[in-house]
């Protein structure tokens, strides 16, 4: 039998945490984190589904990071806003998106943060290289013009519709062809990967999409993983996240990633489905805390601690 007791979770040593909203202010987003327990913990800096251009008040910065150090939170990350498409063959839309990361990257100086994630973009597919070379350029003015301990990190997507960005290989070629590969990251989501084609499930599977990655770009440039469910199946190229192993990445994906010590230092953040509250983070939380203590969970007896406790 199961039980669900977050107060007993095991302390994991990893950077862990959830992404938490900012609803009531930025420096609430600290509180949000620390009330389960997170050690490192994503935010938006702004509205993610609104064109943002605008710096925060020195006020809010100066509070988020008071509120950052004493929660003895190190490790923030920012994720930049949906409408971004740095890909995009519209001069119009790649400026916009191009101005929209740099005001990004204002606001997360003024937070104290280092991490900013972004999703590569879409552009037509007769068009894909051009694509990921317009990504390329616009990272180094970003990065030209931000401060020097600013990391920016190229999440791997789905490969959904016209969206680039769905394999090792293409985030590879956007690295290549930047001035600045030093100040660039890769984040792997794990619903993505699945959703693009990778079996993360198996072992082998596993295996082999490490093996490609270490091959392409070497361990040090993940700087992040996203750990979700997918609720559609291997390269369904199609991205929903699911609660934590009761979607087709399953236990075992993230078993075997919390047992990786290549990624000890990396943080760790779930992007996983919210209800009114903030039980599905802390369900979700002490699922990810139970496979890092080494205590191994039933698919069936964890979709019944679900239902028993309303969210699914
Ligand atoms: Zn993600
Ligand atoms: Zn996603």
């Amino acid at each position: 039998m199961l039980v669900f007791c977050p107060a007993m979770s095991p302390t994991v040593p990893r950077r862990l945490g959830v992404h938490v909203s900012t609803a009531g202010g930025l420096p609430t987003a600290v509180e949000r984190a620390e009330a389960l327990g997170c050690t490192a913990f994503q935010l938006f800096t702004a509205n993610a589904r609104r064109w943002t251009f605008e710096d925060l008040c020195p006020e809010v910065g100066i509070l988020f990071r008071q509120r950052c150090r004493a929660a003895g939170i190190d490790t923030v990350v920012a994720h930049a806003a949906y409408l971004l498409n740095l890909a995009s063959p519209s001069r119009e839309l790649h400026r916009k998106s191009l101005a929209a990361l740099e005001a990004e990257c204002r606001r997360c100086h003024q937070l104290g943060i280092e991490l900013v994630v972004f999703h590569p973009g879409s552009c037509p597919p007769e068009e894909r290289r051009e694509g990921l070379r317009r990504i390329a350029a616009a990272l180094a003015t970003v990065l030209s013009n931000s401060p020097p301990d600013l990391t920016l990190c190229v999440e791997l997507t789905a490969g959904q519709g016209a969206t680039v960005g769905g394999s090792l290989e293409e985030l590879a070629f956007i690295l290549e062809q930047s001035p600045c590969p030093e100040r660039l990251g890769i984040c792997i989501d794990t619903c993505h990967a699945l959703a693009a084609g990778y079996r993360l499930d198996t072992e082998e599977g596993y295996a082999a999409f490490w093996h490609r990655f270490e091959t392409l770009f070497g361990s040090q440039m993940l700087r992040l993983l996203h750990l979700n469910d997918s609720a559609f199946p291997l390269g369904s190229r199609r991205d929903r996240h699911a609660h934590i192993g009761l979607g087709h990445c399953g236990l075992s994906c993230f078993w075997y990633l919390l047992h990786d010590p290549r990624w000890e230092h990396v943080p760790h953040i779930l992007e996983t489905p919210k209800g009114r509250d903030d039980r599905a983070d802390r369900l979700n939380l002490w699922v990810i805390r139970q496979l890092a203590a080494g205590i191994t969970l039933q698919p069936q007896a964890l979709q019944q601690l679900w239902h028993e406790h309303g969210t699914v």
